[in-house]
């Protein structure tokens, strides 16, 4: 467009926006949720989903669209309307590594998406099924050395928390599992529960309530300290091979939705994690809640970016890639 015609389009637009800003929402807004129905993302999501529909006074509907690590869902968000009623949760594997490892994405996690809010970060725990000859992580990685790649362990794809999580814990232990891939690791767990699989490095949001069940074991947490929801649970540090890593989650919504929507996004974002019950049951699953100041905006953009890039130097460093 040349620059005359650009200048004339942009407050066309511009009003557009206002105006599309002063109904909104008239109808049921969509999450668009990159993994299956009862794992930890779509935990999120219908948290979010419920309380959120509370603040803006209208539904929000989940919308599972499985496949791919995520990049099936992130692209439809990325190319959808720019109107306030589709928008995209994801986390740091979906929407931060899955821009280094996937080289044929059609979209930019960067520039085609706009950050609504940060949301709460949990760190993973190492667990098995209860049929595992291992008693403690020691014992664990002794396991898993002795059977290089033969001990099935589930994952939500390349690229998914709990396949950067494996990742994370085969350089700090040097052992390895074969990676699994399922479309979620709410269908992971039912098969981890039931020894179809042996091994996952997994969110505590998802595993916590199995370990607690006891019916699954959990060896170790991948957090500096130990968890204030499972103090019984060591670092895996402390057992040896220290290793942090931390699923945060968040929002975004297609590039060029009105700043009046993203706005009003955050804020009931923002309400959500100030709601005093929604605080409890989110830590009592070892989530850690991120400020207000942490959750707006502009300070999530920036927050993202620089997680892009410190992905990026490790995936690239580890060499892991789909052409
Ligand atoms: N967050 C994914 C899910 O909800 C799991 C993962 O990324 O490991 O299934």
């Amino acid at each position: 467009m040349k620059r005359r015609a650009l200048l004339a389009a942009l407050p066309a637009s511009f009003a557009a926006g206002r105006a599309l800003a002063q109904t909104w929402p008239s109808k049921p807004i969509t999450i668009v949720v990159p993994f299956a129905a009862g794992g930890p993302t779509d935990l999120m999501a219908r948290v979010v989903g419920e309380r959120m529909a509370k603040e803006l006074g209208q539904q929000f509907v989940i919308d599972n669209t499985t496949g791919a690590a995520g990049t099936i869902a992130v692209g439809k968000v990325a190319r959808a309307a720019p109107d306030g009623y589709t928008i995209s949760i994801g986390h740091v594997g979906t929407h931060v590594a899955n821009g280094t490892i996937y080289r044929n994405l059609t979209y930019n996690l960067l520039t085609d998406l706009e950050p609504i809010a940060r949301l709460p970060a949990n760190p993973m725990l190492v667990v098995s099924s209860d049929q595992l000859r291992a008693a403690t992580l020691k014992e664990l990685v002794e396991l898993l050395k002795a059977n290089p790649d033969k001990i099935p362990g589930g994952t939500a794809g390349m690229g998914s928390g709990s396949h950067l999580g494996a990742l994370a814990f085969f350089a700090a232990t040097g052992a390895r599992f074969q990676l699994v891939p399922y479309r979620g690791t709410g269908p992971a767990m039912q098969d981890l529960v039931a020894n179809q699989i042996q091994v996952m490095v997994d969110q505590s949001a998802n595993s916590l309530p199995q370990v607690r069940a006891g019916k699954i074991r959990a060896y170790a947490v991948t957090a500096r300290a130990r968890s204030a929801a499972a103090p019984e649970i060591p670092t895996a540090a402390e057992a040896g091979y220290p290793m942090e890593i931390s699923i945060w989650h968040g929002l975004w919504a297609p590039k060029g939705t009105p700043p009046e929507i993203v706005a009003r996004l955050n804020a009931a974002a923002i309400a959500t994690f100030q709601d005093p019950d929604i605080r409890r049951r989110m830590e009592d699953l070892g989530q850690d809640i991120p400020t207000p100041t942490e959750m707006a905006p502009a300070a999530f953009a920036a927050f993202h970016k620089e997680e892009y890039a410190r992905w990026a130097k490790i995936l690239e460093a580890a060499n892991v890639k789909v052409e």
